[in-house]
């Protein structure tokens, strides 16, 4: 992971910078830090709790080891969950959902130049068929990172009959991966669910969906993860992507999603760049959070 786009670690600088022995301002600092991260109220406390016990038990006194236990509760916690994208079908059919403006197209031109490095062959499917634009910019990311793409046919062409076209060519042409991108239309919540039901629907009567990827941007925070829950709840998702992490201080939010949706976060997006993606370690993750 490159180290310039993480500024991940500066809420805990305050925390942890200048003390040398844990103090009640340690542990009020930690609180503010906590919550400024986006941990959310519900897992501070807990974190808080937990660490408290730690350090009674341990007989701690100084604020490195309290850092340390933070940082290994954090990892554990995130270790919890398997980030693992499982790819083995082939065609390997990843279906990519979530709001509007999160970074799903952009997380598929990223995704398909990663795989190309391996010398997968990549087909993207543009089935947000809703605006012209859409399909240029996945059009534009595919030619980028070398993979091929299925386009509708007209503007407003069902995104199924798109997501069917595309797995069809994936088999007649032996591509190893499929990636589907959606529309995320919020104010249309209830026809976006069942529009993404029947690309479901039509994919699987072809071949099986190895992952349904939604993409949150770490930016919004909790909100984010009011609106997440309606994919959730309806689109059979395996895994989350977490974009925009670059130049956010709300590295928590990692962590909060993870507990409150039950899912592993299996990519995490730092930049505009067509490299700037990653998959999601925990130790390293939680080493560029606390520092
Ligand atoms: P979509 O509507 O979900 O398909 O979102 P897009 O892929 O079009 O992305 C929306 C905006 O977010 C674009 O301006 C992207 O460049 C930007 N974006 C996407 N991922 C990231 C990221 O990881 N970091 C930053 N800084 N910007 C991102
Ligand atoms: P329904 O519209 O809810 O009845 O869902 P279907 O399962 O019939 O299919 C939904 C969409 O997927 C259709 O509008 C078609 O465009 C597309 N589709 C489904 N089956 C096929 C097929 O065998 N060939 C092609 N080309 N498209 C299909
Ligand atoms: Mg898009």
């Amino acid at each position: 992971m490159s180290e310039r786009s993480w500024s991940l670690s500066g809420v805990f600088r305050s925390v942890f910078g200048g003390a040398e022995k844990i103090s009640d301002d340690t542990w009020d600092d930690l609180e503010t830090a906590l919550i400024s991260a986006d941990f959310g109220p519900d897992l501070t406390d807990e974190i808080l709790e937990e660490l408290r016990r730690e350090v009674d038990l341990q007989h701690l006194t100084d604020a490195k080891d309290l850092r340390q236990l933070l940082r290994d509760l954090i990892s554990d916690r995130l270790a919890a969950f398997d980030p693992t994208l499982k790819l083995s079908d082939r065609p390997a059919v990843v279906l990519v959902v979530g709001v509007n403006g999160e970074g799903k197209t952009t997380t598929i031109g990223k995704l398909a130049n990663y795989l190309r490095t391996f010398d997968k062959r990549v087909l993207v499917g543009a089935a947000d068929t809703f605006r012209a634009a859409a399909v240029e910019q996945l059009a534009t990311w595919a030619e980028r990172a070398g993979a091929d793409i299925v386009k509708p046919q007209q503007q407003g062409q069902d995104p199924a009959s798109v997501a069917f076209q595309t797995v069809e060519r994936a088999q007649a042409e032996g591509h190893d991966i499929v990636l589907i991108d959606t529309a995320g239309r919020l104010q249309t919540k209830g026809g976006l669910m069942d529009e993404l039901a029947k690309v479901r629907r039509v994919i699987e009567k072809q071949a099986p969906i190895a992952e349904v990827l939604l993409v949150l941007d770490a930016t919004t925070g909790q909100n984010g993860l009011a609106q997440a829950e309606a994919f959730i709840e309806h689109a059979g998702v395996t895994g989350l992507v977490l974009t925009k992490l670059d130049g956010s201080a709300k590295g928590g939010f990692v962590l909060a999603v993870q507990q409150s949706t039950g899912l592993p976060i299996k990519l995490v997006g730092q930049g505009e760049g067509i490299v700037d993606l990653t998959g999601f370690t925990p130790n390293v993750f939680a080493q560029q959070l606390v520092g």
